[in-house]
């Protein structure tokens, strides 16, 4: 028999940087054209891995600033989180930044599983955050680090650059951590 475990995971990050996107690839496996605000929308999905089996329960958030307060709904129960910034938006990893305190805070001594995406690598000629950058501030919290393309539905770490993995690396890497 499979062990099957239970995983909340919540995408956090400003709006427009792709968290529906990237929930829609892995979830759907298809990317949608086009900007619709999210509310707030959650997914479940059944995600075998190896011989486990994980009930994944996603939450795709509206998008934070750094002004936002966190509800109690994405720290209670919560196991690991999904960071996404744009690679073309330097306010959206400062971002990152206040909203990863705030998670630090909400979560006293305990470990985070998270995993910092930077997200709309394709369009790599308008960066306005560098690969080195991202890096950095996952290893200073101990997180994992990676940057995606929705779009191409397309992951790539720093020490697998060159290489394809899909999207849905992200959410098997934060439900394993
Ligand atoms: P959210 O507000 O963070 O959920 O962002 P969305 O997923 O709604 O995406 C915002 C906009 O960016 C939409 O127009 C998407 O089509 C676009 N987008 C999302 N991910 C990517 C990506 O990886 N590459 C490119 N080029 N555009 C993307």
């Amino acid at each position: 028999m499979p062990l099957v475990r239970y995983r909340k995971v919540v995408i956090l990050g400003y709006r427009s940087v792709g968290k529906t996107s990237l929930a829609h690839q892995f979830v759907e496996g298809e990317f949608l054209e086009g900007y619709d605000p999210t509310v707030e929308n959650t997914y479940s999905k059944i995600v075998t891995l190896g011989k486990d089996e994980f009930h994944l329960h996603l939450v795709d958030t509206a998008g934070q600033d750094e002004y936002s307060i966190l509800p109690y709904s994405f720290i209670i129960g919560v196991h690991g989180y999904v960071l996404v910034y744009s690679v073309t938006s330097l306010h959206s990893f400062q971002v990152i930044e206040s909203l990863y305190q705030k998670l630090h805070e909400g979560h006293g001594k305990t470990r985070l599983p998270v995993v910092l995406v930077g997200n709309k690598a394709d369009l790599s000629p308008d960066r306005e955050v560098q690969a080195v950058e991202g890096k950095k501030l996952a290893e200073s919290w101990g997180a994992t680090f990676m940057e995606s393309s929705a779009r191409e539905n397309q992951v790539f770490g720093l020490k697998i650059m060159g290489k394809i993995r899909l999207t849905r690396g992200i959410f098997t890497k934060v439900i394993q951590e």
